[in-house]
């Protein structure tokens, strides 16, 4: 038990963490490039948040969420997505007295009790961003190209943006009551979840995963089809915002998304992955969820992101990370002198950016080597007491074989190795 970690947990081992930390360093790059500043929540929140923030008949919140009593007795969940955080601490902390709009983000792991699968844990991670205080079209079309920028960098091929409007409050409500007309026939074949949907939230049941209500709801009205003008014009500007910057989009009238605090845009990012879930981005607008948490009634837009699922695609489509395992130079040493030596050395070198490592278990010569070999040392050296001595060493190229003499100094060796 005690050695093995919980389903639908992951540990990162050393051999996959390069490949974390290039696709992070990848998007605090592209965040700090579209003026995106980081915020940091808690793991935890009160369970209450998430029943407003994202919707008690969503899945996440009926089915999804950890949720447990804390020893002072107050319902705790760990967090199943950032969004309601991030706009928590908006509230919170007065952001929006400070000039709008306040663009931020948040790479996070959440929590879901979910069946896990290729793409789906328990603990999962997400790149979001949330932008509060401007209901411009512009800011939902930057939403959007985002991700979009994000995986064209990384390499990825294949995606597609797929967009809708859900429109407002007040489209919405025309819309229901035409989607419940169309769906009363068929009320009785509706699965259990989307019979308590038909009353209370008849859109959601569009996205339902079970295979009979998806033969229900084909053919039903679009949801695009019914908006209202302004609604109409807003999805029009957006439109246009993604072709000025030259993103590719296709309209799909179906996609609602699971929560329920989005208005007017909305969106999917679906790779074309065999192997594993193919959604790896959401998002969109959401005008009421600020209001809905106890602020004053403010716009925001954002997306989340899955990571895991990211990495799968990558891995799918064989792009290659850089960033493996690399060292500059193993120092190796013979006896008690030479290590103390190369304990200054690799330090000096350190100081100067080169990675570089040196024996710590009182190795062989001939062990130190195979150890150079196995952590990818570009160069090596044996320091000996004639090293010492003379001040010169043999430094070994090891990815062709070769050796030149070099003074023994970090400065000398430093520019040697670059
Ligand atoms: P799905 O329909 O696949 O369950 P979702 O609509 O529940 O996705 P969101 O709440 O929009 O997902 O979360 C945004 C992104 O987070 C998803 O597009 C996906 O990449 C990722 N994600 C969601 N749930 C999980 C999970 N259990 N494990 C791994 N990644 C997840
Ligand atoms: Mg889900």
């Amino acid at each position: 038990m005690i050695t093995k970690a919980p389903k639908g947990t992951a540990d990162i081992l050393p051999s996959q963490a390069y490949k974390w930390q290039y696709i992070e360093n990848q998007i605090k790059k592209i965040c700090e490039e579209f003026c995106i500043k980081e915020i940091r929540t808690p793991v935890f929140e009160h369970t209450e948040l998430f029943e407003r923030g994202v919707g008690d008949t969503t899945d996440v919140v009926g089915k999804e969420m950890y949720t447990f009593n804390d020893k002072g007795d107050r319902s705790i969940t760990l967090r199943p997505e950032g969004t309601a955080s991030a706009a928590r601490a908006y509230i919170e902390h007065g952001l929006f007295n400070e000039p709008q709009p306040v663009k931020v983000y948040y790479l996070i792991k959440c929590y879901r009790y979910e069946k896990p699968q290729a793409g789906r844990y328990r603990e999962f991670s997400q790149f979001g961003v949330e932008v509060y205080g401007s209901r411009e079209p512009s800011v939902d079309a930057e939403i959007m190209a985002l991700p979009m920028v994000l995986y064209k960098r990384l390499g990825l091929k294949n995606l597609t943006l797929n967009i809708n409007s859900i429109g407002c409050p007040v489209c919405r409500k025309e819309y229901n009551k035409k989607l419940k007309e169309f769906l009363t026939a068929n009320y009785d074949n509706l699965c259990d979840t989307c019979k308590e949907r038909f009353d209370k939230n008849p859109m959601r049941i569009i996205d339902c995963k079970s295979p009979i209500c998806k033969d229900i709801v084909k053919g039903a009205p679009k949801l695009l089809d019914c908006i209202c003008d302004e609604c109409s014009d807003h999805f029009e500007k957006v439109k246009k915002n993604l072709t000025a910057m030259g993103i590719e989009y296709r309209i799909d009238p179906y996609i609602v998304r699971g929560l329920d605090y989005y208005t007017k845009t909305v969106f999917e990012i679906i790779a074309d992955n065999k192997n594993s879930n193919s959604t790896v981005c959401g998002g969109g607008r959401y005008d009421g969820l600020i209001e809905e948490l106890g602020g004053n009634s403010m716009p925001a837009c954002g997306f989340a992101l899955g990571m895991e699922r990211l990495l799968l695609t990558m891995e799918e489509q064989g792009v290659e990370i850089p960033g493996a395992d690399v060292t500059d130079i193993y120092i190796g040493n013979i006896g008690e002198e030479s290590n103390l030596f190369a304990q200054s050395l690799v330090m000096a070198l350190r100081e100067k950016g080169v990675i570089a490592e040196k024996d710590h278990l009182g190795k062989s010569v001939k062990a130190q080597m195979k150890y150079a070999n196995k952590i990818n040392a570009r160069y090596s050296m044996i320091i000996g007491d004639t090293e010492i001595a003379e001040g010169k060493v043999r430094l070994k190229n090891m990815t062709d074989g070769t050796e030149t003499e070099c003074t023994l100094t970090a400065d000398e060796i430093a520019g040697a190795i670059k």
